[in-house]
C-alpha cells in the first residue's frame, strides 16, 4: 500500500495534535469512572495530515461535479451552488417545526407557492408536498385512490395495473395499499399494448400506474386512448412523475387526464440525491381526489387586508389519508426546488424539457449507430440500448457500463427496464455540453470497437478505478461498511 493510501488510523503517530484546547479556567473534576472509558483509540494526527486524508478520499469517489453521470430514470442533473445556498440560510436551515407560525411566515410561503409552481406544472388544482421520496408519493397516490374507491363503495376493485416497463416501486406502492398488480405488456413500438390492456379492464379494475414517458424513454403514442379506456372501465390513473424532465411546460399529466401523479423534486429539480436520500415526492391530483391528499397543506389561513399581509399556515384535508411525514416532509429539498424553478423562470423550465430530449436524442443518433437500440424512434429525456452483439457473444451490459469508468464517465443505469435483457439506459440530462456529449459517444465508440478487439479488456474493466471490479452479490450479502 502506498503511504498515501494509508488509513487515518496508520497515519497516526503518538502525541501529534490538530488542535488544543484552551486552558481550562474553572476548577477540574474527575468523570465518573462508569463514563471514563480508557481504551478508546482515537488517531492522533495534526491538521495538515487530516484535511489531506480526507480531501484525498473525497477524490477517490466520483460525483456530478467532477463529471458526466448519466444516469437513466435517476436523473442527475447538475446541481446549481445557488440552490444549496438557499437551502443553508439560517433562517431556514435552523427553523424548529414547532415554532409559532407567525414566526415562519417565510418559509411557509416557500411551502404554498411551490404547491402552486407544481400544480402549475402538473395542470392539477391541488397539491401536497409532504412525501419524503418518489416512492412514498407513489404509496401516497394509490391510498387516495384506494379512499376514493372506499368512499364510491366499489371495494371489489383490487386491480392494479403496471406495464411491464414500470419502476419496481409501482408494484411496492400497490401491494403496500392493498392492491393485487398486474402487468400489462409493452407493444413493439414501446407503447402500453391496447389489446393487453383491454382485455384486463373490468369491474374488479382499481387502476393503472403510467410512467409517460416510460421507462424505455418513450412517450406512449396512444396515452390519450390509454387513460379513455381504464376511466371507462370505472379505473383511476395514477401518473408516476418522477421524471419530468422531458415534459416542463410542455405537456400537462392533467390534460391528458391523470387523476393523481407524484412528483421527485430530487430528480425533475436538481436537488442531489442517491444513497437513499432525502428526497420529495410531491403529489398533485384532481378536483375529485383532493379532500384524500396527505397533510399538511400549506394555504392561506387569513386573507390579506389594506393594513396586514396574509397570515400562511396549514391545514389537513377533510378526509386525509393521513401524514406521510413527521410535519412538512423535507423542507431543505422544497426549498432547492423552489429556488431551481424561481431560477428558471416558465421559460427556463421549459427549456430544461427541450434541451432534456435534444441531448438525449443526439446521443442516440449517434450511438445506434455502434449498438443495438430495440426501440427505434425519436426518445424523450433518456433512451434504452441493449448490448447484445452478434460478433461479440461474450460481452454483457456490464462490461460496457465498467469499462466507462475506465474513460471517466459514470456509467448509465444498467439491467433496467427489464424488457430489455442488457439494458443500458441513458439519461445526458439538459446541463451537459455537447463537447462533454461528444466526449461520451467517443467513449462509447471505442468500447465498441474493444469489445470486438480485444473484450478481455471489458471483462476485466474497470482496471484506471481505485478499486477494480467488485464482487456485487458478496458486497450485498456480505456487507462490510468498517473492518
Ligand atoms: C426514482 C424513481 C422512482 C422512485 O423515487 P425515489 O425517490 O427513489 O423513491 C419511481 N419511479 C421512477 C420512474 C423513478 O425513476
Amino acid at each position: 500500500m502506498d503511504a498515501t493510501e494509508k488509513t487515518i488510523f496508520e497515519l497516526s503517530a503518538t502525541g501529534r495534535k490538530g488542535f488544543r484546547f484552551p486552558s481550562s479556567d474553572v476548577p477540574s473534576s474527575d468523570l465518573p469512572e462508569s463514563l471514563q472509558r480508557k481504551d478508546l483509540p482515537l488517531p492522533e494526527l495534526s491538521e495538515v495530515e487530516v484535511v489531506r486524508h480526507y480531501t484525498r478520499l473525497s477524490r477517490l469517489n466520483y460525483s456530478l461535479d467532477n463529471g458526466m453521470y448519466p444516469l437513466g430514470s435517476c436523473t442527475m442533473k447538475y446541481n446549481p451552488k445557488i440552490c444549496e445556498k438557499a437551502a443553508r440560510i439560517s433562517a431556514f436551515a435552523n427553523l424548529h417545526p414547532l415554532q409559532p407560525i407567525e414566526s415562519v411566515q417565510g418559509a411557509v410561503l416557500i411551502l404554498y407557492e411551490m404547491q402552486i409552481i407544481l400544480q402549475e406544472i402538473s395542470g392539477f388544482p391541488a397539491c401536497s408536498l409532504t412525501p419524503a421520496a418518489g416512492a412514498q408519493g407513489e404509496f401516497g397516490g394509490v391510498k387516495m385512490i384506494a379512499a376514493s374507491l372506499r368512499d364510491r363503495g366499489e371495494t371489489q376493485r383490487k386491480i392494479m395495473l403496471i406495464p411491464d416497463s414500470a419502476h419496481g416501486t409501482n408494484p411496492a406502492s400497490s401491494v403496500m395499499s392493498g392492491f393485487e398488480c398486474l402487468a400489462v405488456r409493452t407493444d413493439e413500438r414501446g407503447n402500453i399494448d391496447l389489446n393487453d390492456l383491454t382485455s384486463k379492464c373490468n369491474e374488479q379494475l382499481a387502476g393503472i400506474m403510467i410512467t409517460n414517458p416510460n421507462t424505455l424513454g418513450l412517450f406512449d403514442e396512444n396515452i390519450v386512448e390509454v387513460i379513455r379506456i381504464v376511466h371507462q372501465a370505472g379505473g383511476l390513473v395514477y401518473g408516476d412523475g418522477a421524471n419530468m424532465n422531458a415534459l416542463l411546460g410542455i405537456v400537462k399529466p392533467a390534460e391528458l387526464g391523470f387523476d393523481v401523479m407524484h412528483f421527485n423534486l430530487h430528480k425533475t429539480f436538481a436537488t442531489p440525491h442517491g444513497g437513499g436520500g432525502p428526497g420529495a415526492g410531491a403529489i398533485c391530483c384532481t378536483e375529485q381526489l383532493k379532500a384524500y391528499l396527505p397533510g399538511p397543506i400549506a394555504d392561506i389561513l387569513e386573507e390579506a387586508t389594506e393594513e396586514v399581509p396574509p397570515l400562511y399556515g396549514y391545514r389537513m384535508p377533510e378526509k386525509s389519508i393521513g401524514m406521510l411525514r413527521s410535519f412538512w416532509g423535507h423542507f431543505g429539498i422544497i426549498v432547492r426546488a423552489y429556488c431551481y424553478c424561481m431560477m428558471l423562470g416558465a421559460e427556463g423550465l421549459r427549456r430544461v424539457a427541450e434541451y432534456a430530449t435534444l441531448n438525449a436524442n443526439y446521443l442516440m443518433e449517434a450511438l445506434k449507430q455502434d449498438y443495438p437500440l430495440p426501440y427505434d424512434r425519436t426518445c424523450m429525456h433518456e433512451f434504452v440500448l441493449d448490448v447484445k452483439w452478434p460478433d461479440a457473444p461474450g460481452i454483457r451490459a456490464l462490461d460496457v457500463a465498467k469499462r466507462l469508468m475506465d474513460y471517466k464517465f459514470h456509467p448509465p443505469t444498467n439491467y433496467f427496464p427489464l424488457i430489455v435483457h442488457e439494458a443500458l439506459m441513458i439519461e445526458p440530462t439538459e446541463t451537459e455540453s455537447k463537447e462533454t456529449l461528444d466526449d461520451f459517444i467517443k467513449a462509447m465508440k471505442t468500447i465498441a470497437r474493444e469489445a470486438r478487439e480485444n473484450p478481455e479488456l471489458l471483462h476485466q474493466a474497470p482496471t484506471e478505478t481505485p478499486f477494480g471490479r467488485m464482487d456485487e452479490v458478496k458486497a450485498a450479502r456480505d456487507l462490510k461498511i468498517a473492518e
